[in-house]
């Protein structure tokens, strides 16, 4: 097995030492940038296998750099932000960024993500063969590996939405535009309720896997079974 190479684009020096540290127990090989200037030079002489990438940073700033990023690569790219309120403006750029994370972070957390993230970039993994989720939308029920789900419209229609993109963070804004498409305002508590039936009955079936994640404060995500 080849190691995969992750570059960490971030100015606290302390924390990149931390977090190379840690990835590095983990099997990765780390490279570390500072400045936001020497980015895109680095990547493109050794374009690495995922980028974590700082929003502020001296010289040139995260998203500037994301944008540049993307108009030549789909390098998995995660975005670090001080700021949890900032992930929402993030996600509606469209980066393209593969994941979001707000300090204060837990290593082990990023740890995680990075693995997701790699393993969801995978070519191969990038499409679900038909197998594994069907959904049958007249009647509400949705076949995933195998098991079946009865769900209520509303669960069928959150579920349909974010396996059709798989491994996009859907906002809780997001969701609510989905199931209530007459514009009526429902609060998150009662997005988070009708995600949580569906998460239930999706993990009493198969409980070895989480399928639809919750992504700490920012909303939810389908992940594909392997
Ligand atoms: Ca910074």
């Amino acid at each position: 097995m080849t190691t995969h190479h992750i570059l960490i684009v971030e100015d606290e020096e302390r924390l990149s030492a931390l977090l190379a540290d840690y990835l590095k127990k983990s099997g990765y090989t780390i490279h570390i940038i500072e400045n936001g200037l020497d980015v895109m030079p680095y990547v493109r002489s050794n374009p690495p296998d995922l980028i974590l990438l700082d929003l502020m940073l001296p010289g040139r700033d995260g998203l500037d750099i994301a944008r540049e990023l993307r108009s030549f690569s789909q390098i998995p790219l995660i975005m670090i932000t001080a700021r949890v309120e900032e992930i929402d403006r993030l996600l509606g750029l469209e980066l393209g960024a593969d994941d979001y994370i707000c300090k204060p972070f837990s290593f082990r957390e990023v740890v995680a993500r990075v693995k997701t993230v790699l393993r969801r970039s995978k070519p191969q993994a990038q499409e679900y063969p038909a197998d594994q989720v069907v959904l049958d939308k007249a009647r509400h029920k949705a076949v995933i590996l195998g098991k079946t789900l009865e769900l209520t419209a509303i669960e069928f229609n959150l579920l349909e939405i974010m396996a059709m993109s798989p491994g996009r963070i859907f906002t809780r804004d997001n969701l609510m535009d989905v199931i209530y498409p007459d514009g009526r305002v429902v609060s998150d508590r009662t997005i988070d309720s009708h995600v949580s039936k569906l998460r239930r009955k999706i993990q009493d079936l198969i409980p070895e896997k989480e399928i639809v994640v919750s992504v700490y404060s920012v909303g939810y995500k389908f992940e594909l079974p392997d």
